[in-house]
């Protein structure tokens, strides 16, 4: 029994809190229904993609005001920070990821690429990204990733929208190097960690193989890794890492055999970090004995082996390819919205809205969409360089679900959004990492390297972790693999 909004029985006042259908002013015994459950229909809030940038929107956002669904082909979200640990074994992979499904039935999920976005009609046309069913036709071919059309059962489907958020972060960047994406392996998600950790144990077992000279196996042997950023450094460091401790137990005549080749076409390896950081991590490096080929130029990748300009031809085992971001496909469908020149990714302004495109060049003010918000990789805030980071994302993620929780409350939201800069951390292989502050915002504007560094990025990707489950497998795993070793298993 209600009279104005207000609900009047108190066991029914109780009920109804109990089953999320009412919402109460803090400090006060004013109760009032919340959307939805009035007769007037909740909000339709679509994110696309689970990264850190849409995770965290559904994480954050008010999933009993809003009516949420979550599109993306990946069924959890990655803690890209920890893949390079899960690509050598440090962690397993499941320490890595969370379940969107730890947020339904509050909010729809479904398994699939959106495929296009109709910003007039407020639709997005999307295909699902599991296997097809017995009655469906066959899956398209599988297309380059450069096309929009992805592979998936062929059915589409279609979902309404009153607010957007475009969370699809960025793909790997090839520069269009021949041989790259049939023959090099990327590390984007926990599939790449765990491809990566097979063709490892498999190039140990090949190497293992009675009848080979100890050339072929130095061959096998050879890790090679493109790209000198943070990626590229952390998964050198951790390969080091496991050939120094468990491989170097388990098979002793193979060890002295495997090499670490780090190339970058900068003359130096992570190069936004500050000076003297960059250089104590190419001291470890050189220490550590990790060849590190800057200022050179990979030209071609074939079958077990590179085209390097200033090199000629290099047998390997293993090929990481690490060398930045490419846009997303979908943005390159996106043809009404202004886009950063350079990267391809949306402009927004600094509410996270979309900026629309001009209209035939004319006007001098920037429009933009109100109801659509781009954030993490595929979007850059239009005069406002940041990092495409995980700590930017996030940041953002959180800047939007607050401002659509105050919406949805018919509060004002348009403050601007602003980056508060935490600093950066790198692992650099044997219980050393670096720690960059030098461009802090808040706090002291300190570096930091060694073991103490590596303490931080520990614990610091320890309190990042979202879920109980992970909050104690990630440190069960780092204990456990410290006194028994990795597990070496090849499946
Ligand atoms: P992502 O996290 O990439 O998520 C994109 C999501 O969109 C995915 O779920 C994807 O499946 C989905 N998607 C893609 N296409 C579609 C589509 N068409 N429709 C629907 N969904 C789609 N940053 C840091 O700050 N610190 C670090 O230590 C750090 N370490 C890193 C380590 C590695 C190995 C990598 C790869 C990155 C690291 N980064 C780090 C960078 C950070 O992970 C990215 O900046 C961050 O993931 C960007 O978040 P995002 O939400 O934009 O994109």
């Amino acid at each position: 029994s209600t009279r104005g909004g207000a609900v009047n029985c108190t066991r029914l006042r109780r009920a109804c809190l109990k089953a999320g259908k009412l919402s109460v002013t803090p400090g006060t015994r004013n109760f009032s229904l919340l959307p939805g459950n009035n007769g007037e229909p909740k909000q339709k809030l679509v994110i696309l993609g689970s990264g850190w940038g849409g995770y965290e929107v559904l994480r954050g956002v008010d999933r009993k005001r809003w009516d949420v669904t979550i599109i993306s082909p990946s069924t959890y979200f990655n803690f890209t920070p920890l893949l390079a640990s899960c690509a050598v074994g440090t962690l397993e992979y499941r320490c890595a990821i969370e379940s969107v499904r730890r947020f339904t039935p509050e909010a729809k999920a479904y398994q699939a690429w959106c495929d296009h976005i109709d910003f007039q009609n407020k639709t997005l046309t999307c295909m699902p990204a599991t296997p097809p069913l017995s009655f469906e036709k066959a899956p398209a071919p599988p297309l380059d990733a450069t096309t929009t059309a992805f592979p998936g059962t062929g059915t589409t489907f279609e979902v309404k929208y009153d607010k957007l958020v475009i969370a699809v972060g960025a793909y790997s960047q090839t520069f269009g190097i021949p041989g790259v994406k049939e023959h090099a392996y990327f590390l984007k998600d926990v599939k790449d960690a765990r491809a990566i950790r097979t063709r490892l144990l498999e190039c140990l077992e090949q190497a293992s193989q009675p009848f080979l000279t100890d050339e072929q196996r130095r061959k096998l042997l050879h890790f090679c890794v493109v790209g000198g950023g943070p990626t590229g450094v952390e998964f050198s460091a951790e390969l080091h890492d496991l050939l120094t401790t468990d491989i170097r137990k388990h098979y002793p005549d193979l060890e002295p055999l495997c090499s670490i080749t780090l190339y970058d076409v900068a003359p130096g390896i992570l190069g936004m970090f500050d000076r003297n950081l960059m250089q104590y991590a190419e001291n470890t490096f050189k220490r550590e004995g990790i060849e590190m080929r800057t200022s050179h130029h990979v030209e071609k990748v074939e079958k077990n082996k590179l085209f390097v300009k200033e090199q000629g031809e290099v047998p390997f085992g293993l090929l990481v390819w690490s060398t930045g971001l490419a846009p997303n496909p979908l943005l390159l469908s996106i043809d009404s919205v202004q886009k950063h020149d350079r990267s391809g990714s949306l402009l927004t302004d600094n509410n996270c809205n979309v900026l629309l495109k001009k209209d035939g060049g004319k006007g001098t003010e920037d429009a933009t969409d109100p109801d659509v918000y781009a954030i993490g990789d595929a979007a850059i805030i239009k005069g406002y360089s940041l990092p495409a980071t995980a700590q930017v994302a996030n940041q953002k993620a959180k800047y939007i679900a607050k401002k659509l929780n105050r919406l949805v409350r018919n509060k004002d939201g348009t403050e601007p959004f602003e980056f508060n800069n935490m600093g950066s951390l790198a692992y650099i292989g044997n219980w050393k990492a670096l720690y960059d502050r030098s461009k802090a915002q808040t706090g002291p504007k300190t570096v930091k390297t060694g073991t103490l560094a590596w303490l931080l990025w520990r614990s610091a990707y320890f309190t990042k972790t979202l879920s109980v489950r992970n909050k104690v497998l990630v440190p069960t795993y780092w204990f456990l693999n410290w006194l028994l070793g990795r597990d070496l298993s090849r499946f």
